[in-house]
């Protein structure tokens, strides 16, 4: 710890002599001028470290506020890779899964499950990395077709889900049937010579359900859509059944 007095030995010593000066009426002229001067060179001195101080300091504050800068920088940047695809830049799967019970607390949830078809032959026939070009084209098709606020994420290899919060079961078949279309329209531009299709499968989650249970359903479906012959949208078998009003009535049969 400083201590004071010490820090400032000379200037107290120099102060004390020039209160004794002031106080004694006799000391000569040229004593008292004697004593001013030494005032006067102590007090510039500390101006100049006073500055000195000043100066320093400024310079330690703008060093820490760019290191604090750089330091938000990198939590955002960490806060994107652990919550991104690298390859895609969608949401990762843990990401994805957050997102949908964040969702599913607020209101009902539709979700569409996409796997690529056959991707497995389109790795062995083009290689791997056109087939990671592939997956990147499908994502911006995706993208382009999807309205603001849905949310797209990567569960596994070359399946998507994409996430349409508040949606109706309607709105997630327009929207997976016109992905299908246009992957039938016309081919990704990094693979021209064919189409690259997907299989949908498509459900909605009622507000307050789970992920597993929304998942499950949309998975059904998809494994539905693969099983008759890809390249289709299937919608969860629930959605299927008749209104309860519409449901024969035995008791009114004739
Ligand atoms: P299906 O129509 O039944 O979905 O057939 P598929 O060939 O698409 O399915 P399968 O699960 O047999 O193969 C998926 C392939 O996707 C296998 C795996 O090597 C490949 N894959 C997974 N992740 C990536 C990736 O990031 N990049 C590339 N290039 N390939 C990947
Ligand atoms: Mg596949
Ligand atoms: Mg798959």
């Amino acid at each position: 710890m400083l201590d004071i007095n010490e820090l400032f030995k000379d200037e107290y010593s120099v102060l004390e002599d020039a209160r004794l000066a002031t106080a004694n009426a006799h000391l000569p002229a040229d004593d008292c001028r004697e004593k001013l001067w030494t005032v006067a060179k102590h007090y510039q001195r500390l101006i100049r470290e006073s500055y000195r101080l000043i100066t320093r300091s400024d310079r330690a504050e703008r060093e820490l506020n760019r290191m604090n800068e750089q330091l938000q920088q990198l939590a955002a940047q960490l806060e994107y890779e652990a919550t991104h695809d690298p390859l895609t830049a969608v949401y990762n799967r843990s990401a994805i899964i957050n997102q949908i019970n964040k969702s599913l607390t607020q209101a009902n949830v539709a979700l569409i499950l996409l796997d690529i078809d056959h991707f497995k032959r389109i790795n062995d026939e083009y290689g791997h990395p056109t087939g990671d070009r592939v997956i990147c084209a499908l994502v911006s098709r995706i993208r382009r077709a999807l309205p603001s606020g849905a949310a797209i994420g990567r569960v596994g290899g070359e399946e998507f889900t994409i996430l349409l919060p508040d949606a109706r079961i309607e709105e997630a078949m327009i929207i997976a049937s016109y992905i299908h279309s246009s992957l039938n329209a016309s081919p990704l531009d990094v693979l021209p010579q064919q189409l690259v299709t997907a299989s949908f499968g498509v459900s909605l989650g009622a507000k307050d359900s789970d992920f597993e249970t929304l998942y499950s359903a949309s998975d059904a479906a998809l494994y539905m859509a693969k099983k008759r012959g890809r390249n289709q949208v299937v919608l969860h078998e629930d959605f299927f059944r008749p209104p309860v009003s519409l449901r024969a009535d035995p008791a009114q049969a004739c």
